[in-house]
């Protein structure tokens, strides 16, 4: 099963809605919902089983999930956390979801999701989005347990031939290695992956080893490299290609766009954004206000923000961008980012 076409003309349809007829500043595209943030794994990089150590135990209910998706009203919805296949509400929230027709990505270290497959059926309105860093011990250290990969490619592969839409999220650190992510790829194009999800680490201050997090200088040069053209062809991005190019540092933005990627924990939503929570609001509406935005979204208003080249940061602003430029407009349809593109998170 591919991107279905459904997903593309109901996301452009509803950004077209929002920011030309209805004229709204800002406005969620994506819902990201982190219904439990307790984890099977403990990865060096990982923020959030840090942050969240003292309600680590807390849970949310399939009600708190669907009023939160409500509250947003976006079409596309990730589930994440924390590891979501250990959340017992798993398959009774995607089934709610999909008959929803809304687009459902359950973000997984692919350790489990094998358990699931008698209980959440392949859907097109359902993908799995598998976390690969790299291939073998490459993502083994990443995830700071041996065997991982081997698991989680053995899942994705049966997922796959099971009928689900699966992609993978690779993250991007200080020892990651294009030449292994190349290799990683091009497996993953082979065994039917919708595509390869790619973001920059963000330097988490809860996470002790801050040599994992390349700034933002050294995360371009990288980038140039893994997103060599000549070496990744062939291979299936999901993120758009004006984002690849951002990442590439050949483009800038003066400020991200995180509002439009709103992030639902046990304790409400994350506020500013999914990389920081300088507070937890009960109310959405709290996110989408100039007061927040005019302390965040770039290094000269907030320096935590001065390394962030995070996708749902600035996925979104790539996109959001392309409505205002004609010339990014055309890059877009032309490079097939309508069917291809990623709207997703974490
Ligand atoms: S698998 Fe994801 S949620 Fe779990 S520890 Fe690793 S990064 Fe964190
Ligand atoms: S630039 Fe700042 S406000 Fe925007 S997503 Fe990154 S950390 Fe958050």
């Amino acid at each position: 099963m591919g991107r279905p076409a459904e997903l593309a003309i109901r996301v452009g349809w509803y950004l077209i809605k929002n920011r030309v007829l209805l004229r709204k500043k800002r406005f969620p595209l994506v819902t990201m919902l982190e219904p439990l943030e307790a984890c099977n794994l403990a990865c060096e990089g990982c923020g959030r089983i840090r942050e969240y150590e003292s309600v680590i135990h807390r849970e949310m209910t399939t009600e708190e999930c669907m009023a939160a998706v409500k509250e947003a009203g976006a079409p596309v919805v990730t589930i994440a956390g924390g590891e979501p296949t250990i959340w017992k509400h798993l398959p009774e929230l995607v089934r709610r979801l999909v008959a929803q027709r809304k687009f459902v990505f359950c973000c997984t270290n692919g350790l489990l999701m094998g358990k699931l497959f008698k209980e959440i059926p392949p859907s097109k309105y359902f993908a799995w989005v598998v976390h690969l860093d790299g291939t073998g011990a490459h993502h083994d250290k990443s995830v700071s347990r041996t065997g991982v990969y081997a698991i989680a490619m053995r899942n994705a592969q049966k997922a796959v031939e099971l009928g689900y839409r699966a992609c993978s999220n690779t993250t991007l650190f200080s020892g990651s290695s294009p030449e292994d992510l190349h290799s990683l790829w091009r497996k993953t194009t082979d065994m039917g992956f919708e595509g390869a999800m790619l973001t920059a680490g963000y330097d988490y201050q809860s996470v002790p080893n801050q040599q994992l997090f390349l700034k933002r200088k050294a995360a371009v040069e990288v980038f140039r490299k893994v997103l060599d053209p000549t070496a990744t062809q062939g291979i299936r991005f999901y993120n758009n290609p004006l984002y690849l190019q951002f990442l590439r540092g050949e483009r800038s933005y003066k400020t991200c766009t995180a509002w439009s990627n709103p992030t639902y924990t046990v304790l409400g939503w994350r506020n500013p954004c999914y990389p920081l929570a300088d507070a937890h609001s009960q109310e959405l509406s709290d996110l989408m206000k100039d007061s927040v935005w005019d302390r965040y979204g770039n290094a000269e208003k907030d320096s935590r923000c001065a390394n962030c080249m995070m996708h749902c940061g600035f996925e979104s602003t790539t996109i959001l961008g392309a409505f205002s430029n004609p010339k990014d407009a055309v890059t877009m349809v032309r490079s097939g980012a309508l069917t291809r593109s990623g709207m997703t998170a974490g």
